[in-house]
């Protein structure tokens, strides 16, 4: 080990101490503070990120970064640090501090303006604050793109999806999600108007809160989420914190409706197993995290899709889950429950949706986001902008901003370029699925229970390695090619045909 790399170990582990004390408030904004906490805690995070600011940009942090890079030597988790350490410089090291706290500041109210705006259906009074954080965004990415220097001007826009996903820009999104368009908008009007219909009115009503908390945490532990190293909490919109690999908590919700609660844990586990899964060695340092938003999707929803809608999945377990709700599901066989999960409804709500009408959420708000970034896209055209595009791609219309463009955190949060990540995802997803069908028995180890070969390859193959590789990187040394959106197309046309009994290929 460098003796440069020693020092830099040092600063390193004081940024990440700070990180993982904001990271911790967050959570808790989500779950458990009082309503009241709000304002100080929004005080207590500024001060923090000034901190953090201070540790990551410090003159310090340069030179040593610098130096490490000089002496050279470093070993495969080291070298992954540095680079990360830099990029997380480039980011802010241009924006003036100031400003920097500001924008924590007002990201950490911006969260409880939306919601209490979402709760009353009232866009008009979030609007002022999205158009701040969506000022502060643009100029955050203009800063890089003043300093970034060399040749071409970056749109601001490729510059944030860079963030998420390192080598996506506008160009390849395009690529990526006009395909999506062409064949799923008419695929899912192809299975809406085939006329079978399948009843799942038995996944509804009669589903205690208890009961159903109990098979959440069942689940959970069955496809691999360590209780000894997480937490399973109850927030409005489930998610993943991720503290480092002994301590990784989930949240979920509670409806009427037993499959919200069930699929979003095991999405939501998904998460957790990834981040469990990355090797000690980079516990507590900026490698030591998913590769990419977009890599983390993938693996949130292969549990849940690929693996949990499944026949093969249910096959050895659903007896267990008939006998917690006998009066529910005592009559429904195997393969009612497997359609009645599989139902194609298009909704409005993005975290309900099905896997099929799924992407097309995330379509709706890229190109939403392409108008607000590089269009100038006035705010307060937004509620009209997103139904008009509902009805267009899914045939519905919003009645209020509640159930529209109020419905996720994201931009409140400041979050613009994350939204392409899910769909692309579900697409990193079905890629590596048809390449572990090809080497292993996969609906065979599901049906046999032995799911922990299954997480115990993708571990091996994906979660240890952390920020070490990048997402294109971790799918070529996978499955051997670069990434290919046509799996994901394939997988959902196969899929659905054969459920809805179309004969499409
Ligand atoms: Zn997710």
């Amino acid at each position: 080990m460098s003796r440069a790399y020693d020092e830099l170990r040092q600063e390193m582990d004081k940024a990440m101490a700070v990180k993982t004390a904001m990271t911790l408030f967050e959570w808790d904004n989500e779950t458990l503070a009082p309503k009241e906490a709000g304002e100080l805690t929004a005080r207590v995070v500024g001060i923090l990120s000034g901190e953090y600011f201070q540790a990551v940009t410090g003159e310090r942090m340069k030179e040593l970064l610098e130096q490490c890079e000089k002496e050279g030597s470093l070993s495969e988790a080291e070298a992954a640090n540095v680079r990360e350490l830099k990029e997380e410089l480039l980011q802010i090291k241009y924006i003036p501090k100031e400003e920097y706290q500001d924008f924590a500041r007002l990201t950490s109210q911006a969260t409880s303006v939306w919601a209490e705006a979402k709760k009353n259906q009232d866009f008009e009074a979030f609007a002022p604050t999205l158009k701040k954080v969506i000022g502060y965004q643009k100029r955050f990415a203009g800063y890089r793109r003043e300093n970034a220097g060399g040749g071409e001007e970056k749109a601001l826009y490729d510059i944030m999806l860079d963030d998420y996903e390192k080598g996506f820009s506008m160009e390849n999104l395009d690529r990526f999600f006009s395909p999506l368009k062409e064949e799923l908008v008419p695929f899912l009007r192809e299975v809406m108007e085939c006329g079978k219909d399948i009843d799942d009115s038995f996944l509804s009503g009669g589903y205690p809160e208890k009961e159903q908390e109990k098979l959440g945490r069942f689940l959970a532990e069955y496809v691999g989420f360590d209780f000894d190293r997480g937490v399973l909490a109850v927030s409005a919109h489930p998610f993943t914190t991720n503290l480092h690999n002994k301590d990784v908590r989930i949240t979920t919700h509670y409806t009427d409706r037993l499959d919200s609660s069930l699929f979003s844990v095991i999405h939501e586990s998904g998460h957790a197993i990834y981040e469990l899964g990355i090797r000690d060695e980079l516990t507590l340092t900026p490698a030591g995290q998913g590769a990419s938003m977009g890599m983390h999707e993938s693996q949130s929803r292969f549990f849940e899709n690929i693996i949990g809608r499944s026949r093969a999945f249910w096959a050895p377990i659903y007896s267990k889950v008939q006998d917690m709700f006998p009066e529910k599901l005592r009559e429904i066989s195997l393969d009612r429950f497997v359609e009645g999960i599989n139902k194609i409804q298009p909704g409005l709500i993005r975290t309900e949706a099905d896997e099929l009408s799924y992407s097309l959420h995330v379509l709706i708000r890229y190109e939403i986001e392409k108008m607000l970034i590089e269009e100038e896209l006035d705010v307060r055209k937004l509620p009209e902008i997103w139904a008009d595009k509902y009805e267009e791609y899914l045939g519905i219309r919003p009645e209020n901003a509640a159930e529209g463009v109020l419905q996720d955190i994201h931009w409140s949060q400041g979050s613009f370029g994350y939204f392409p990540s899910y769909a692309l995802g579900s697409a990193f997803g079905a890629q590596l699925y048809f390449h572990m069908k090809k080497i292993m028995d996969f609906e065979g180890l599901l049906e046999r229970g032995e799911i922990g070969v299954i997480r115990e390859y993708l571990k091996e193959n994906i979660h240890q390695y952390g920020k070490i590789k990048t997402s294109r990187e971790i799918l070529r040394d996978v499955t051997g090619e670069d990434f290919d959106p046509k799996y994901y197309v394939k997988y959902l046309k196969e899929k659905y045909s054969r459920l809805y009994g179309l004969t499409g290929k």
